[in-house]
């Protein structure tokens, strides 16, 4: 990302979460220590990274749905919180859950392999899931867990603040654009949440099965792409 667009990103960031100035981190570890002495517990002091670190911790504990007590890991997300791009997917799979990472296993190679071919870097975007822990064997997310999940995304949204999001199949299309359209028809009309440009399309989990959705994917990519630096 533009060195320029990120500076921007994270400066709106900071504001939102009611930064009013930028201190060195030698200034901040004294401030820090001086709010502790006078009995502040926190808050007002926090980047977006530190939020959504703490988020990360909050989810490794969460039992708010079963998934909570049958995980390996919690997958919470992955990527810059300046990121323009946000990739959402369904739920961990089974590398993801063993690794606590998103899209790690065969799906995410598919991932990062398109992300390359059009220029986009992991580093640069953000990638999470609707469901941040993984359901047995792969089964489809329930209605309960999506609902008791979806604070976490909205969370990262409202740190990220994403230009564009990115849906990986039809769970997430759905979730985002809160509907029950099919795939065939999200995929063909433009949508906007807000400023936001919702973007759905396959997930690559489905392109290792139907190849040619590999293209259609990387049409999509290319969309994403020039909408945030075109
Ligand atoms: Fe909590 Fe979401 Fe995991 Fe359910 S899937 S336990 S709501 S983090
Ligand atoms: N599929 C998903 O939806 N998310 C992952 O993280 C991996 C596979």
């Amino acid at each position: 990302m533009p060195i320029k667009r990120k500076a921007r990103a994270l400066a709106e960031n900071l504001k939102a979460l009611g930064v009013k100035e930028i201190v060195t981190e030698m200034e901040a570890a004294a401030i820090i220590e001086r709010l502790r002495e006078a009995g502040a517990t926190g808050g007002g002091v926090m980047t977006p990274g530190e939020t959504l670190r703490g988020e990360a911790v909050i989810v490794e504990k969460c039992r708010k749905c079963d998934l909570g007590s049958q995980r390996t890991h919690s997958v919470y997300g992955d990527g810059t919180e300046c990121a323009d791009v946000l990739f959402v997917g369904e739920a961990p799979g089974a590398e993801e859950d063993r690794q606590g990472l998103p899209f790690v296993g065969r799906a995410g190679q598919l991932l990062n392999r398109l992300l390359e071919q059009v220029g986009l870097k992991r580093s640069e975007v953000y990638i999470c899931n609707l469901l941040k822990c993984r359901p047995a064997d792969n089964r489809d997310p329930l209605p309960e867990e999506l609902a008791a999940c979806r604070p976490y995304l909205d969370k990262q949204i409202a740190v990220i603040k994403p230009r564009i999001v990115v849906c990986l199949g039809l769970f997430a299309a759905q979730a985002i654009l809160n509907t029950k359209e099919s795939m065939g028809r999200l995929r063909g009309a433009q949508h906007k949440v807000g400023d936001t440009f919702i973007i759905p399309t396959y997930h690559t989990a489905a392109a290792l099965r139907f190849p040619s959705y590999k293209q259609q994917i990387y049409d999509d990519l290319c969309r994403a792409r020039d909408l945030a630096y075109g």
